[in-house]
């Protein structure tokens, strides 16, 4: 696998253009700043009117020293757009506000595959549409690159009308910093269908009814809740922390014998291969597009499934014992 360093990409493609960055959430701040620090001309696009979150998101970019637009009017102004909204907003705001500004040899950039590869946003054949997607929250995206370093990126091109897609973003990629890191290639429909299984599977849903259901098992055989919150939920980060800088090796290292040999007994007996064909359904839900309908359709009927499903987790008996014992912890922060 060939990963791409500051060497293979060149900033200057990016010169003479202005790239709209249109939301400023998560992703919106760090692309924006990092593209700005790096010397490219950026402006950010928010929506309209005299809502509260609209307001204070205009004055957060305009402190950042950013220069802010409505939608529409960035995404005509500029060359390179670049799509940080929430995924299900994304279309609605592309057909109303982004589309109209458009013109032949434009490019159309975003952070993640949804509305691409379930064909959501169709762009016209002559605009460049390419993805940029850094493996990580946008607040250590800023943060890594204000200390100098970057963090890694996926980028793909989906459509490439002027032979000039692929290097455009490179340079996109060097301009948040991704390229001091490594940059990997790959395709919107890879991206897109690893991203939701991976979220599904594990990383949002596997690991939270892991962690409930053994904090249910302890408590219902009559162990105190807190004690079960330390166990099942509060250490997880502990050792996803030892997985992450050294591997499962790395992590076995460090933990006890007793704690090794324990695991490997038990871990194949709670995901069996029935766990496994599950994934693959799951997985196969993705690729045929069967969870995106789902998905679409949830949204446009109000997300009735989503609220219920929130309040439901919002009762489970481990979010108030977390929500008391995190209180003790003043490292954690509050404001969450
Ligand atoms: P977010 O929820 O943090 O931010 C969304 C922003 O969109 C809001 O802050 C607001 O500025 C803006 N917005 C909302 N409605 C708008 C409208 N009608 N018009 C213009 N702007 C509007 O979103 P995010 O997590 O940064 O996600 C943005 C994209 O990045 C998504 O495609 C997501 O899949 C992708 N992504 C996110 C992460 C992450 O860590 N959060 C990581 C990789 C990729
Ligand atoms: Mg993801």
């Amino acid at each position: 696998m060939k990963l791409y360093y500051n060497n293979d990409a060149d900033l200057d493609l990016l010169k003479n253009k202005t790239v709209a960055v249109i939301g400023y959430g998560s992703q919106g701040h760090a692309h924006a700043l990092n593209l700005k620090d790096s010397g490219v001309s950026v402006i950010v696009g928010l929506p309209g009117g005299d809502k509260d979150w609209i307001k204070a998101e205009w004055k957060k970019a305009q402190d950042d020293g950013m220069t802010v637009y409505e939608t529409s009017e960035a995404a005509k102004k500029a060359d390179i757009i670049m799509i940080l909204v929430p995924d299900q907003l994304q279309k609605q705001v592309y057909e109303t506000s982004i589309e109209p500004g458009l013109e032949p040899g434009n490019y159309l950039a975003f952070a993640h595959g949804f509305n691409i590869h379930f064909n959501q946003i169709v762009p016209a054949k002559d605009i460049g549409v390419f993805m940029v997607a850094p493996k990580g929250p946008g607040h250590l995206v800023r943060r890594v690159y204000t200390e100098g370093a970057g963090v890694p990126c996926l980028f793909a091109v989906h459509q490439d009308p002027d032979g000039k897609t692929r290097d455009i973003a490179l340079a996109y990629a060097k301009g948040m910093g991704g390229t001091r890191a490594g940059v990997i290639e790959t395709t919107f429909d890879e991206e897109t269908e690893t991203d939701l299984f991976g979220e599904q599977a594990v990383l949002c849903g596997g690991i939270v009814e892991l962690i409930n259901t053994g904090y249910e098992v302890l408590v219902e055989a009559g162990y105190k809740p807190e004690i079960a919150y330390f166990e099942c939920l509060h250490e997880v980060k502990l050792i996803v922390d030892l997985i992450y800088e050294g591997g499962i090796a790395g992590m076995n290292y460090s933990v006890s014998d007793t704690a090794e040999y324990g695991g490997m007994i038990a871990g194949p007996q709670v995901i069996n291969k029935d766990t496994k064909k599950t994934m693959q359904k799951l997985l196969s839900n993705v690729q045929d597009g069967t969870f995106a309908r789902e998905w679409i359709l949830e949204n446009q009927s109000g997300r009735a499934s989503l609220e219920a499903m929130r309040r439901k987790y919002n009762r489970l008996p481990i979010e108030t014992v977390g929500k008391e014992l995190r209180g003790m912890m003043s490292w954690i922060k509050k404001d969450k």
